[in-house]
């Protein structure tokens, strides 16, 4: 029979690789060391690995029988442009201004994790694809592998990611069908009035009363035009004007940034902010221009795909700290990206309500959660083993014999 490695050791190679990807971050599209680091580990281990895939991506693959089937586990590379605050922490980042405050370290090692309890157990019949990609943090890295073919060379059934979560309670799971995370897109409206002295404003136009209106206008598109059942925001962050104390400018820029689940929505927001600005412009005698970029697709969990999540962490966890109806999160992700291609899901793993697992996302003294390794290795193992069941065959199989790996393209 196979048999899995025991946990002792299996939780202390992946806490190794965990420690020591989170001592080498790497920024988007810059994950080098850290694509070498998985590939070698992938290939120790057994899978065909596949590089360069969008710049630094990889595809990693491990056939098991006869079975068509095809499930993608994926995890991300990147680091942040963040100077890790941590005094005391063994393993903190060994780059000044790179961090893994996003927990993409512990991502990979769950993919990694779950890579070796496959490739030892063998306990599954058809092909799965572990997909490394770079620079998720500016949703740009799964853009990059699908326009380098990656569902074209490596085409998969369905594909599944997950994302710890400070504030839910550590090892505990939560996804939901439909919208989980938010769209991200950002915009910048710029206004061009004309400047004049600041005791004579009737000679000008003023492009900052104008930015006033549009930024309050704003707020009523979410109010007014959005149904109160659609999740939607518009935030104003930033606001620059070429003036000076006493002269009124000619030009006010808004930056800022909307987040929204449907894509009807989207399409909705920036027309009406189009109008708004326009209009308010068209109003005082000034022009007003808005540019408006999608950033980040919605992550749309899949309805059938869900139950498939749900089954596997509560396999792992058990029911009581599997959450199959969370609530969303208007942070972007972009695996929805991916989702918009293939069918899956995606979930969150708690890294703790209390202590050091609740320090936020993207806060310098952030750390993933080794606690959870484990169970999102064991987790992704069980999403194959749910999907691409092996037929219980007699002994040749128990023996492993029966087995073969087939590399794949
Ligand atoms: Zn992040
Ligand atoms: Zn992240």
């Amino acid at each position: 029979m196979t048999t899995a490695p025991s946990e002792a050791p299996f939780t202390q190679q992946l806490i190794r690789w965990r420690h020591h990807l989170h001592q080498t971050p790497e920024l988007g599209f810059d994950e080098h060391h850290t694509s070498n680091y998985i590939a070698s580990a992938l290939n120790a281990l057994g899978w065909t690995v596949h590089r360069g895939i969008g710049g630094t991506g990889l595809v990693a693959n491990l056939q098991v029988g006869q079975g068509t089937g095809v499930i993608g586990l994926r995890a991300e590379m990147d680091a942040l442009a963040i100077n890790e605050a941590a005094p005391g922490r063994a393993y903190a980042s060994t780059t000044v201004g790179r961090m893994h405050a996003c927990g993409h370290d512990g991502h990979m090692t769950m993919v990694l994790g779950a890579a070796q309890l496959l490739a030892e157990r063998r306990d599954f019949d058809g092909t799965v694809r572990c997909i490394f990609q770079p620079a998720e943090e500016h949703g740009r890295g799964a853009r990059a592998m699908m326009a380098d073919g990656l569902f074209e060379r490596f085409p998969v059934d369905e594909i599944y990611g997950v994302h710890n979560m400070p504030g839910l309670p550590a090892g505990h799971f939560a996804t939901r069908v439909g919208g989980i995370m938010g769209s991200e897109d950002n915009f910048v409206i710029t206004i061009t009035g004309r400047g004049t002295h600041a005791a004579r404003p009737h000679m000008g136009v003023d492009p900052i009363v104008v930015a006033a209106e549009i930024v309050l206008a704003l707020q009523t598109i979410v109010s007014r035009n959005i149904s109160p059942g659609e999740p939607a925001v518009i935030s104003c962050t930033e606001l620059f004007t070429d003036g000076i104390r006493n002269a009124i400018p000619s030009q006010v820029v808004i930056k800022g940034d909307t987040r929204s689940y449907a894509p009807h929505t989207q399409a909705l927001l920036e027309r009406r902010m189009r109008e708004v600005c326009e209009g308010i412009a068209r109003t005082h005698g000034a022009q007003a221009t808005l540019a408006y970029t999608h950033e980040f697709a919605p992550t749309v969990n899949w309805p059938q795909c869900v139950p498939t999540s749900v089954a596997a962490a509560q396999a792992v966890v058990g029911a009581d700290r599997t959450d199959a109806n969370v609530q969303p999160m208007m942070i972007s992700e972009d695996f929805g990206a991916f989702l918009q291609v293939v069918p899956g899901a995606f979930a969150f793993i708690g890294n703790g309500d209390t202590g050091p697992g609740s320090t936020p996302l993207h806060n310098a003294q952030y750390d993933f959660n080794d606690a959870l390794l484990a169970l999102g290795a064991r987790y992704f193992a069980e999403i194959v083993r749910i999907r691409l069941p092996s037929n219980p065959a007699p002994a040749s199989a128990a023996a492993g014999k029966g087995l073969h790996t087939i590399n794949q393209r």
